[in-house]
């Protein structure tokens, strides 16, 4: 299973919304159409009649009768666009129009998942994670290089630029990150402002810390997870862009070291970035985790290493919150 059943739920409702008010407008556009122009009604009788009659004449093989219905099935098409061309509108302007029209807001074509499903899904259960999570807070704009010692203004002044380009220019060929240096240089709020612009891109993204990422996975893994369970390892996977804050931080066991390489190697595997934040130095990582984690790590993330001093501590010295 890839979601909790809630968010299936939700995607089916939402779909069943949508293909409920493509009809009821269509319904609506027909019957002032068919009021204001009730010879319509009568031309597509006669039509539908012509097309049984054709059908028959083709079958009986009477060529002469077949000729005389279909001028007359062509007289009565020509009638009808006339009066479509009085009220300016189209035949088309009366039938239903679905949010996707490859689908008919159905969710699927012969059985198959469509894309607009599969990107509702992942849009609901990314909303969903992110209710919990402080995205709201942070903007490029509140960050503030003053905080930051005259010797590293410039480097951090690239990481924001960085930063700012890499949401402005997000998509699912970006690099993956990881973001290096001490506590309180800023790592959670550039990951949050890349965060908060990747979603208004309408972009799936999760920023999940590493403790509650391996704590829901294990829940999970031992089927301890409830129905409602949102953190699963398929979102984990498809998300646009997976945010992993405070790596290092949580219980390190032979359990959260294989879910963190899963989860990391899955999104290498299908493509997708991955901003991972530490507090940890590489070699720290190195005595921490696999090698082979922190091979794909070294090898497939771009590092931006944070330096200054603490800012937290800057500000209440400061006196700001
Ligand atoms: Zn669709």
């Amino acid at each position: 299973m890839g979601y909790s059943k809630s968010v299936y739920g939700r995607a089916d409702r939402i779909l069943s919304e949508r293909r409920l008010t493509a009809q009821r407008n269509a319904d609506k556009a027909q019957q002032s159409f068919y009021s204001a122009y009730p010879i319509a009604r009568e031309i597509e009788h006669k039509l539908t009649h012509t097309f049984t009659n054709i059908a028959r004449a083709t079958l009986s093989g009477d060529h002469e009768k077949l000729l005389e219905i279909k001028k007359e099935n062509l007289e009565l098409q020509r009638k009808l666009a006339q009066v479509y061309a009085l009220a300016g509108i189209s035949e088309e302007d009366l039938k239903p129009k679905y949010t996707c029209s490859h689908c008919n807001d159905k969710g699927n074509v012969d059985g198959v998942a469509c894309d607009c499903y599969i990107n509702l899904l992942k849009q609901i259960a990314c909303d969903d994670l992110n209710l919990r999570s402080p995205l709201s807070l942070s903007d490029f704009e509140s960050f503030d290089l003053s905080y930051y010692p005259e010797e590293c203004r410039h480097k951090m002044s690239n990481i924001l630029s960085y930063c700012s380009n890499y949401a402005e220019n997000f998509n699912s060929n970006s690099d993956s990150v990881i973001m290096t240096g001490g506590t309180g240089l800023g790592k959670t709020h550039l990951a949050l402002a890349i965060a908060n612009e990747v979603i208004k891109k309408g972009k799936g993204v999760i920023y999940i810390t590493a403790p509650d990422m391996v704590s829901t996975l294990e829940e999970y893994q031992f089927g301890r997870e409830t129905e409602e369970s949102e953190v699963t390892p398929k979102i984990l996977s498809d998300c646009d862009l997976l945010i992993i804050d405070d790596l290092g931080t949580e219980f390190l066991n032979n359990f959260s070291k294989g879910a963190v390489y899963n989860v990391f190697n899955s999104r290498i595997t299908r493509g997708n970035p991955t901003i991972i934040n530490t507090n940890l130095t590489i070699q720290e990582l190195e005595k921490n985790y696999t090698d082979r984690f922190v091979s794909r790590v070294t090898g497939y993330c771009r590092r931006l290493h944070f330096e200054g001093s603490d800012i937290r501590i800057l500000k209440k010295m400061r006196g700001i919150k």
